[in-house]
């Protein structure tokens, strides 16, 4: 057996470097920047008003309440100037929330503070300093400023900001292509009945699920045969239109654990013995260049060998800086056992906060056939070799979520 870091090193170092793109906004979220963005402009464009009210001159305002004649209305999309509103001294201009300021006016009063006085005046009922309710020109972002700087995962947020600076095409580190197959000749999907011995293929919907999740576009590849050719042609295939597979079973010590086989063949493989429970076998290899991942067939191994190895390696790949779950420290709720077999345990466990501080308690069954307990964790616990964690005493918790 091999300790973890080193597999996890050799997989990283394997793994090819980003490749810059271009790509649509609509297609950018949860891209990386490859580069900085800076703003062609400025945003807001133009001086604005935050409010619906009034457009004034702040120093009419002065011994309120004031009534003034009003000159006109100002609706958003409107331009004051091309229409001839401008504030003179001792006027306003009905104003909508987003219309640029018409000329003159230097403050804005809230319809709130304000009351019509019949069809073309108003009364202002406060007094407001120059700037009231304007929003600057730049305020945002000022034209020449770097809006995002590389490196920047785009979220939601970040998508706006680049629409509101006219950003059409981002330069980003590509989105990856990652293909799913599951091996085994018991595997079986869908709701039809199972002959003894069979069981149905729990693997790629999990698999395809993380890949989704981490931004990654995920590509079913189906069913394998535990057979050599089949598999053979299965990476083969795969490897030509995507970045990265993923395979779950056929990498075991079992008479037709033809996985490692064909990768050691076909490519340039690493069979590992990882000192880690669940999830201890891992081949891992290049195909053409590209890295297979060989899982382990086990449900729940299929899914931590995916957040040790695959995850970080395709975040990398997909030019993350930060390629690892959080870890945090949590109070353990319950005790988490396990015995002493030279291997870091990696138990599924509920956190959450209690008094702002993390709490983990186990999941469920433990057993690495057990997907449900899987599916309710929020964290992977981290179990040195030894007797375990007991109730009230401390662990490092891999975030999951
Ligand atoms: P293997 O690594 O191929 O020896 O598989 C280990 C265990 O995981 C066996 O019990 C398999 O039946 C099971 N297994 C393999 N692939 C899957 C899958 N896609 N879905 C559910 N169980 C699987
Ligand atoms: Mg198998």
């Amino acid at each position: 057996m091999i300790p973890l870091a080193e597999a996890r090193a050799h997989v990283l170092g394997r793994c090819p470097a980003p490749e810059a793109a271009e790509v649509a906004l609509a297609g950018a979220r949860g891209l990386v920047l490859a580069t900085p963005v800076a703003s062609p402009e400025d945003v807001p464009p133009f001086a604005n008003t935050a409010m619906d009210g009034f457009a004034v001159r702040a120093a009419d305002t002065v011994g309120a309440p004031v009534e003034l004649p009003v000159v006109g209305t100002v609706a958003a999309g409107m331009d004051p100037v091309a229409d001839g509103i401008t504030v003179g001294a001792g006027t306003a201009a009905r104003i909508m929330t987003g219309a640029p300021m018409p000329p003159g006016a230097d403050a804005v009063v809230m319809v709130e503070r304000t009351e019509r006085v019949g069809d073309d005046r108003v009364r202002v009922d406060v007094e407001v300093p120059s700037g009231n309710h304007v929003r600057h020109p730049g305020e945002d972002l000022a034209a020449g400023d770097e809006a995002f700087g590389a490196g920047t995962e785009l979220g939601p947020g970040h998508l706006g900001v680049l629409a509101s600076i006219g950003v059409e095409r981002v330069p980003v580190w590509r989105r990856l292509r990652v293909g799913v197959a599951s091996t085994g000749d018991e595997l079986r999907e869908g709701a039809g009945p199972l002959a003894r011995g069979q069981i149905r293929d729990a693997n790629r919907p999990s698999l395809l699920g993380l890949l989704a999740e981490m931004g990654v576009e995920p590509v079913d590849l189906g069913r394998v045969p535990d057979d050599e050719a089949a598999i053979e042609r299965a990476l083969v295939d795969g490897v030509a239109s995507c970045d990265a597979l993923l395979t779950s079973g056929g990498v075991s010590m079992g008479d037709f654990d033809y996985v490692k086989v064909v990768l050691d063949r076909i490519g340039d493989m690493r069979w590992m013995q990882v000192a880690i429970k669940p999830a201890k076998p891992l081949a891992f290899g290049l195909v053409d260049g590209v890295p297979v991942f060989g899982l382990p067939g086990n449900p729940v191994s299929s899914m931590v060998s995916f957040e040790l190895f695959a995850r970080p390696a395709l975040r990398a790949m997909g030019g993350h800086a930060e390629v690892d779950r959080r870890r945090v420290r949590a109070v353990v709720d319950g005790g988490l056992g396990r015995h002493p077999d030279g291997k870091v345990h990696f138990a599924r466990v509920a956190v959450s906060t209690v008094d702002g501080r993390f709490r983990a308690a186990s999941a469920g069954g433990q057993g690495s056939h057990q997907l449900t307990a899987m599916a309710a964790a929020d964290g992977l616990a981290v179990l040195p070799d030894g007797d375990g964690v007991a109730d009230g005493d401390e662990v490092d918790v891999l975030l999951l979520t």
